[in-house]
């Protein structure tokens, strides 16, 4: 099976999209949620587990896999799929995000404008040329040089279907003439992505571009003709998104009509509930976010109407002492249809680490039957309907 992506759009007064991407190892209706399994692993859950809670396709990170195990070692196995006993469909990023989040000296939530950056953190980029990014490992602080040939070079040792291409990841709080010279480099970065790609392509892997451009219209539109002329499989769009969900919500739907739609578009890093719906009304089809994971690390249960307009409920909260309600009464996941949010505030309480895979289970599912629901509502015509209750 090659790859190919076909899609229709039920509503004319919509841009939501309903798509099959077909890969190698099997095919993702879209709208899709991409989990991030980070290390090569779902933290709490086993990729069997994963499937139970029927999820399509995961991501892994270049930039943690190069420096542990190395991408060798990974190679060494014939590829993420059989090193980490995944089978279905699964996406690497090209290692960029990490150490330009890290290196602007604050964390990932600043380049999309979410975060001002206030919070301190050891600087690991070094430097930024063309040729690259000169990074320092957090593991060991050995230096390294991540360029576009080598990114593309360690994701197919690592093998997964969909590869991205480095780009250089701008803070929000840059200006417009340091994000049109960042845009500019990016791209010719992702022109020597794409030919080191095709140096070596046997038709196992396909490649992703990034849109950037920032907040700005005219730099998104000629990131997007950029992207459109260029032979990549989908389209991702990164860089800063702004410094409100509204303004998120702006560019994303000023940017997607702009994109050729023979592509799949990929939001890069967001996984709000509301903002997936607002994503999918602009003509999203594949999402990422470490949220639903994250969240459950935390005691978080995503729910459709949590506490105080939040997308979760806490279990830590001492209120759920005595309630034998499962974490959420309408959803079919294992953690729900066994366990009750008594028990896992008890695990919770007590340290054990059942509760992060119970609640992770849940969070899985959750999200896998939002996209469920999604793909349901664009078919019958009922997505504004979904957004009321989000
Ligand atoms: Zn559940």
């Amino acid at each position: 099976m090659s790859f190919s992506f076909e899609y229709v759009r039920p509503n004319s007064n919509s841009q939501a999209r309903l798509g099959k991407i077909t890969t190698p190892h099997g095919v993702i209706e879209t709208p899709a949620f991409i989990f991030c399994a980070t290390k090569a692993a779902i933290k709490g859950l086993s990729p069997l587990q994963m499937q139970e809670a029927g999820t399509q396709i995961i991501l892994s990170n270049t930039y943690h896999l190069m420096l542990q195990p190395g991408s060798e070692i990974v190679a060494h196995h014939g590829g993420l799929h059989k090193f980490m006993g995944w089978s279905g469909p699964m996406l690497t990023d090209s290692g960029g995000f990490q150490i330009f989040s890290l290196g602007h000296g604050s964390v990932a939530q600043e380049i999309k404008g979410r975060h001002q950056g206030n919070e301190p953190k050891k600087k690991s980029l070094l430097k930024i040329t063309e040729e690259g990014a000169i990074f320092k490992s957090y593991l060991d602080g050995s230096k390294h040089l991540l360029t576009p040939e080598k990114s593309i070079q360690i994701q197919r040792d690592l093998g997964a279907d969909l590869i991205v291409v480095l780009d250089e990841c701008t803070p929000f709080s840059v200006d417009k003439a340091y994000t049109f010279r960042s845009m500019e480099m990016s791209h010719r970065w992702a022109k020597r992505s794409l030919a080191e790609f095709e140096r070596h392509n046997n038709g196992t892997q396909s490649l992703y571009g990034i849109i950037q451009g920032g907040v700005y219209e005219d730099l998104r539109q000629q990131s997007c003709d950029f992207v459109n002329s260029q032979n990549f499989f989908g389209h991702a769009v990164g860089g800063s998104l702004g410094a409100s969900k509204e303004q998120m919500a702006e560019v994303v739907s000023f940017t997607v009509p702009k994109l050729a739609p023979e592509r799949p578009i990929h939001l890069l890093g967001i996984g709000g509930i509301a903002d997936i719906i607002k994503g999918v009304e602009a003509g999203i089809d594949t999402f990422d976010c470490v949220h639903p994971t994250r969240l459950a690390r935390h005691g978080g249960a995503l729910v459709m109407q949590g506490d105080r307009g939040r997308d979760h409920i806490n279990l830590r909260n001492s209120r759920f002492l005595r309630d034998q309600k499962p974490l959420d009464p309408g959803c079919d996941c294992s953690t729900c249809k066994t366990f009750s949010r008594s028990y896992i505030h008890h695990l919770l309480k007590a340290q054990e680490v059942l509760a992060i895979s119970l609640i992770t289970m849940h969070n899985v599912r959750f999200m896998n039957r939002l996209l469920e629901s999604i793909r349901v509502a664009i078919k019958s015509g009922t997505l504004s309907g979904l957004h009321k209750a989000a």
